[in-house]
């Protein structure tokens, strides 16, 4: 199913988020948590695409067994990095034959040891090209795109990374989910700039449970992210203690999604990171708010 179809069709949706298996000896373990948090029935699951040094070559497999085996919607990730004109056709072609409906366009994060960007953009420089190529495919994709409520860390003004979001939407982007953010202030501003650039496609809040100390680290350096001072004090008095740590985080999570659902925002991605506890915990501190219907 399309997503945007089960954006209509549900009042609140929450989803979550999975990535491949950085080496194939924990592929069996990354496909337990995956089934793990299928069970959860989330309005759709993602499968990252070489995120963070993890391998690409699963995305297709993780997506296809989310949809096919444990009967959840699916969005298969793909990225310019590391992506030629030939591995791209080759891609689409797969998702096709596999029923995969839903892709997201990224541009990708550049890898630590590429050489440059110029030998991991080889072909595509941008994700707004393989948006087109999604689109002038004959695949049929519900095509999602990234949108950052702090600004690309590489752009340099909001005017112009709201100018290229706007030209990514009408290349064929039917959605955009978020890069993670901390504070819900600074997604309601994002969003009265994009629609007041005619920017009106269904945005999907990304939301982040830190549940470990080091975890903070990793995603402030990966985003940029503003963390506000509530947070910090949160992470400096418990970060030293794995499971006070993990409740807290979890507790933040929950209680940002529900300002967001309290404000009209009504879907909702958790970067699980291959945690079925914790997406479990999310939804569960969710249930009455969401039902059965997310
Ligand atoms: P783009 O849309 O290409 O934008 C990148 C920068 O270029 C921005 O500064 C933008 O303003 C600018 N720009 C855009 N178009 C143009 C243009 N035509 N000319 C000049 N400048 C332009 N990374 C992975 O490797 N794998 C994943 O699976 C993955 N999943 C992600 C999911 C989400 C929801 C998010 C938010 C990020 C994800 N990332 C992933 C990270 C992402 O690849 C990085 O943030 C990357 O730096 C930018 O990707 P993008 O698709 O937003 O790029």
């Amino acid at each position: 199913m399309k997503l945007t179809e089960i954006f209509k069709k549900n009042k609140y949706s929450l989803s979550f988020e999975v990535f491949p298996p950085k080496t194939d000896d924990v592929y069996d373990g990354v496909k337990t948590a995956t089934e793990e948090i299928a069970k959860l029935s989330p309005a759709f699951m993602s499968v990252t695409y070489g995120a963070g040094g993890g391998t690409s070559k699963y995305t297709l497999d993780i997506a296809k067994s989310i949809r096919e085996e444990f009967g959840v919607p699916s969005l298969a990730h793909l990225t310019c990095v590391s992506s030629t004109k030939e591995t791209v056709v080759e891609r689409i072609a797969d998702f096709k034959a596999a029923g995969i409906k839903n892709v997201m366009a990224l541009r990708g994060d550049i890898p630590n040891g590429v050489a440059g960007t110029e030998k991991a953009l080889r072909h595509y420089h941008h994700a707004v090209e393989l948006v087109r190529e999604l689109r002038d495919s004959d695949g049929d994709f519900c095509i999602g795109g990234a949108c950052y409520p702090e600004v690309h860390p590489e752009s340099r003004s909001q005017s112009d990374d709201i100018r290229y979001l706007w030209e990514k939407v009408e290349a064929g982007c039917d959605f955009l989910t978020t890069q993670m953010f901390f504070d819900n202030n600074l997604l309601y501003n994002f969003l009265y700039k994009i629609r007041e650039a005619g920017i009106i496609v269904p945005i999907i809040a990304g939301i982040m449970p830190i549940t470990n100390a080091k975890q903070v680290e990793r995603a402030i350096k990966l985003s940029g992210s503003f963390m506000p001072q509530r947070f910090k004090m949160l992470v400096d008095k418990f970060g030293n203690d794995a499971e006070a740590m993990k409740q807290a985080g979890i507790a933040y999570a929950t209680d940002q999604i529900i300002d967001l659902f309290a404000n009209g925002v009504t879907n909702v991605h958790v970067y699980s990171m291959n945690k079925p506890d914790v997406a479990a915990a999310i939804q569960k501190n969710l249930s009455g708010i969401i039902g059965k219907n997310a």
